[in-house]
């Protein structure tokens, strides 16, 4: 008998009496926005110590009943993950490495004293509920199906001798067009966080856990007060090098033409390991793009800038794909343009790349594709 070494977890299918009428749904696809629409269901998996993971399900989306005293109300243990699927253009619904971001929740798991759940009932997760869901995946190219898996500490006790006892794991689903308002790709402005710190060594920036996101809010804030539209994190210690920006990683270009190359902060410890980020650190070489891991400070940022060397920066993740940086500020190191500060060829075409692979306009060497419907 071939016995397998994790028991595959079940979800019991509850589906929705009161799904969205078709013309409904037709019109919130039409401009979804970003994570404001949702769709019919939801997936929710408890975890409790000595019965491990059970009571996994599919149910109609709704509001979640919580004890007052609920863990993750008051010391913030949680944590997700973000990932799309997509309609592509011969059919099938896709996700984009679903495995990554199953390995990553089991790191920030293991980092905020979580259970790690399997990466098969992960993916599994996804499956179906994209599979129930799948009218509510977007026909429209370049929207998709964001994909929210997160987990929370849910024992109701306000003790904090030592983690929860008992978590749930839940996967919403939100049809979704672009982050950042508009038409088309535009270049963004960065403010530099000089006064404040997402994630510092040791800490949990390395960790998709709400509690950087908490942290972060006023220096965004402070951005978007300067006349900014996002923020970009430095290191904790100096101040001095370039972390990442918003919930995006950053990339540098150096020169044009045959000579270009590509330079991405390496990962410390105290930025968020992107998928995106690890995806173009493989497309970029096949392309004929070298690219390197490398500390970059903030005053390099400014004179490789000033003098040429630096002709794009880019932002990346997967809720907004590839996004130009045209200009950068800050309070003590002053303001610069990025090359015309505008959106350039490189980012340009690395974002053509991942979206070709995604909707599979373009072939998939690596795999990355996932069919799930
Ligand atoms: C999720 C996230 C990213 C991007 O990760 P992707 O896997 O590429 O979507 C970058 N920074 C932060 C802080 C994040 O939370």
């Amino acid at each position: 008998m071939n016995a397998s070494p994790i028991p595959a977890i079940n979800f019991d299918l509850h589906t929705s009496k009161q799904r969205v009428p078709d013309e409904v749904r037709a019109d919130l696809l039409s401009s979804p926005g970003f994570g404001q629409v949702f769709t019919d269901h939801m997936i929710s998996l408890r975890w409790s110590t000595g019965r491990g993971w059970h009571d996994g399900k599919l149910e109609p989306y709704g509001p979640l009943v919580l004890d007052p005293a609920t863990a993750v109300l008051h010391y913030s243990q949680e944590i997700f993950e973000g990932l799309k699927a997509y309609r592509q253009d011969a059919g099938p619904i896709v996700a984009f490495r679903p495995y990554a971001n199953a390995a990553r929740f089991r790191r920030s798991a293991a980092r905020m004293a979580m259970p790690e759940l399997p990466e098969e009932a992960f993916v599994q997760a996804i499956e179906v509920l994209v599979s129930h869901d799948r009218e509510w995946v977007p026909a429209s190219s370049e929207h998709s199906l964001y994909l929210r898996p997160f987990m929370i500490a849910t024992t109701a006790a306000l003790g904090v001798g030592r983690p929860a006892d008992s978590y749930l794991f839940l996967v919403i689903a939100s049809p979704s067009g672009s982050v950042f308002a508009g038409d088309g790709v535009r270049a963004v402005s960065v403010w530099l966080a000089e006064g404040y710190t997402r994630a510092a060594p040791g800490g949990t920036g390395e960790a998709k856990t709400g509690g950087n996101y908490a942290a972060s809010f006023l220096g965004q804030q402070q951005a978007i007060d300067n006349g900014c539209d996002q923020v970009v994190w430095l290191d904790a210690v100096e101040h001095r090098w370039v972390e990442e920006m918003g919930g995006m990683n950053l990339f540098f270009v150096y020169g044009s033409g045959q000579d270009v190359r590509l330079v991405t902060p390496p990962l410390t410890g105290s930025l968020l390991p992107g998928i995106t980020r690890d995806s173009l650190l493989t497309l970029a070489p096949d392309l004929g793009i070298p690219v390197s891991e490398e500390p970059i400070s903030v005053e390099q940022w400014r004179t490789d800038c000033e003098s040429g060397a630096i002709t794009e920066v880019f932002a990346c993740g997967t809720a907004a794909v590839i996004t130009p940086v045209g200009e950068v500020k800050g309070g003590a190191t002053g303001t610069w343009t990025i090359g015309a500060g505008q959106p350039g060829p490189v980012a340009m075409r690395l974002r053509e790349q991942l979206l070709g692979i995604q909707f599979g306009r373009l072939p998939d060497p690596h795999g990355w594709v996932h069919k799930i419907a």
